[in-house]
């Protein structure tokens, strides 16, 4: 079925979905987006998708023209005319129409775009056997400069990253932040486990406060695994006993090779197998 992709007020079909070449999304990346999963017909977190989305606008003197649950409403709408219970939805506020300067006053008014398809995964094999990741000499944007808390469209940060983890025959890479603490990856949020406890940077490192991630610590807090959140090196890392990267599209996926370094006994761990069984049951429950 052809999708119907939402845009400023009206649904379109796909092939007649389009926006000004004036839009600032589109000139200078100026805007804010979220990547939403739907399972059996509920969109998962919600709410918490929809926050960051207006904290990431406010974090730029954005005002997106929608309420919260008008927002919300949007998205289950996009889903229905679509007719998808399944699904992987993009929602992307961008800045506006305007001139060719950088001024955002000179856009009237945001643009709103919710895109709704069906999701590619990473294939099922690498659930099973873990992927291979590289640190690159990128590092995440420094938050003083454009802090990684704003899902912004300006993705070149990580598009440079994931440009160097694919020379290197990697699908992910993990950055650094200025100070050389890890962060995260181009696309998703890294955990290590440690001695039956789970580490994960604390999120002043600077990196993006991902939704799946702020759900396996919950998880893990829930099954009695003690959870820290804190300042990790690529030294934790190689001497980790498991490691794995969270994230909307992602949602769990073991980590067995970084830098050329088996990690652990270079096969997915048990409390990564554990956390991933818990996450797929919640969602699988339709689970808020
Ligand atoms: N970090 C970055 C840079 C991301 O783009 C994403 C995906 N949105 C994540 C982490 C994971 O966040 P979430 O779990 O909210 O998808």
């Amino acid at each position: 079925m052809g999708r119907k992709i939402y845009i400023d007020g009206e649904f379109y079909e796909k092939d007649k979905a389009r926006i000004s070449v004036f839009d600032h999304g589109l000139l200078y990346g100026d805007g804010v987006f979220e990547g939403i999963r739907a399972y059996n017909g509920r969109i998962f977190r919600c709410r918490a998708h929809v926050d960051r989305l207006y904290e990431s606008a406010r974090a730029i003197a954005l005002d997106i023209p929608m309420t919260r649950d008008e927002m919300a409403a949007k998205l289950r709408e996009a889903l229905e005319v679509n007719g998808l219970t399944d699904a992987y939805i993009r929602l992307v506020v961008t800045r506006g129409v305007g001139d060719l300067g950088l001024d955002p006053n000179k856009c009237a008014r945001p643009s709103i775009i919710i895109i709704a398809d069906s999701i590619t995964l990473y294939p099922p094999e690498l659930y099973s056997r873990g992927l291979d990741v590289v640190t690159v000499s990128t590092l995440r944007n420094h938050p003083n400069a454009l802090s990684p808390r704003i899902k912004s469209l300006n993705y070149l940060n990580n598009i440079l990253a994931k440009i160097e983890g694919l020379q290197a025959g990697v699908s992910e890479a993990i950055m650094l932040n200025q100070e050389g603490y890890v962060a995260e990856c181009t696309g998703d949020n890294i955990f290590i486990v440690r001695q039956g406890a789970l580490l994960t940077p604390g999120l002043h490192t600077g990196m993006l406060d991902g939704i799946t991630r702020g759900v396996v610590i919950e998880l893990a807090r829930k099954a009695g695994i003690e959870v820290r959140e804190t300042i990790l090196t690529r030294f934790d890392l190689f001497v980790a006993d498991e490691c794995f990267l969270t994230g909307t599209a992602a949602e769990i996926i073991p980590v067995v090779r970084i830098d050329g370094r088996s990690i652990g006994d270079g096969k997915p761990g048990p409390i990564t197998g554990r956390l991933l069984g818990m996450f797929r049951e919640l969602t699988r429950n339709g689970g808020e």
